[in-house]
């Protein structure tokens, strides 16, 4: 494999070697890995920052549907779009939220946007660095937008939340009762809440969530890096096409101040050390898992705790120097 051409191809914009080279840094090989942070470090110095935009949502909110029509309204402003997609969910299934791409079939089919489905592995460690590794590629390659979609289960917010510039939560019309249904955490992480489906017969339902989520988000402790009236919550339809373009202005507003503050850099160093350490971590528990020699002295040290021929203290202080990290 030539990463020279391959890179090459990347950077102008070819959207099949950004799809090879997704599928490179999703390889668990050793050779790929290899050639995978080849690649990322010939494209480090790729000119291309995008917007990276964190959108989340239960299944059946209408996320395909949002990221259709607002993708499609992006391009049609002149804007490259990426979307990538992470599913806990898809590893035990073996589908994926974007996995059938019929579902965006106008932006699967429009050469400024590329779509790529989640990866279906197992760990969200492994997902976090694909996704990473993959925004990159994307910025790379021109896009400069990048949305981000997950499920909202577990985890996954917390982590396209921290690889995210804006992160915006999309929720169904409601009765009242159900706002408690959210949870706090993921409330504090919006920037945005797009209350969706605000058309025909379910858009008195729509506004009165809206006022409602608005109301909560008031509640909730304000970020002294951001503007009096943020987070906010709007009403959309990305059925009918509505409100998309508020929705815009809104996240470009926001964006933008930012950005004039230093927020927006400072949270990308964050974001960065939050990751280099994360990584940092992952490595020293795969060579836990992964070196033969490693795996056998936890074995034998295990036994020997487990047998009372030595402590807990003892054995963890002998495995911690072996790993170069002595207690
Ligand atoms: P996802 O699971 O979050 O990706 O949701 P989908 O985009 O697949 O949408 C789930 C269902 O909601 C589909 O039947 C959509 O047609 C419908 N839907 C999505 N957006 C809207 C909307 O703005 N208004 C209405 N009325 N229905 C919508």
């Amino acid at each position: 494999m030539d990463i020279e051409d391959f890179a090459t191809r990347i950077r102008a914009g070819e959207r099949r070697a950004l799809a090879r080279a997704i599928t490179l840094i999703e390889s668990g090989r050793a050779d790929h890995r290899a050639a995978a942070r080849a690649l990322l470090d010939l494209l480090a110095d790729a000119p291309g920052q995008a917007l990276r935009i964190g959108l989340s949502g239960t299944p059946g909110v209408g996320k395909s549907t949002f990221v259709e029509s607002f993708g499609m309204m992006l391009t049609g402003q002149g804007h490259k779009v990426a979307v990538l997609a992470v599913d806990p969910s898809s590893a035990r299934s073996g589908g994926s939220i974007l996995g059938d791409k019929t579902r965006m079939e106008r932006l699967s089919r429009n050469p400024d946007a590329f779509i790529r489905p989640s990866p279906s592995q197992s760990a969200l460690g492994g997902v976090a660095r694909r996704t990473r590794e993959a925004v990159s590629l994307c910025e790379a390659a021109g896009f400069d937008i990048v949305l981000i979609e997950t499920v909202g289960v577990g985890q996954s917010e917390t982590m396209v939340a921290e690889m995210t510039d804006l992160f915006i939560l999309l929720m169904a019309p409601a009765g009242g009762d159900e706002l408690q249904g959210v949870k706090r955490g993921i409330m504090e992480m919006a920037d945005l809440i797009l209350v969706n489906k605000a058309d025909g017969d379910l858009k008195p339902a729509a506004e009165r969530t809206r006022s409602d989520y608005a109301g909560a988000l008031r509640l909730l402790r304000r970020r002294p890096q951001d503007p009096p009236d943020f987070p906010k919550a709007i009403c959309v339809s990305a059925l009918q096409e509505a409100g998309l373009s508020d929705a815009w202005a809104e996240m470009q507003a926001l964006a933008q101040w930012r950005r004039e503050t230093g927020h927006f850099e400072a949270r990308r160093a964050e974001q960065a050390r939050y990751w280099f350490a994360e990584e940092v971590r992952r490595g020293l528990l795969a060579r836990l898992d992964h070196d033969p020699a490693m795996r056998a002295r936890m074995a034998a040290l295990g036994a020997q705790v487990a047998a009372g021929e030595t402590s807990v203290e003892r054995a963890t202080a002998e495995m911690l120097t072996a790993l170069g990290a002595a207690p």
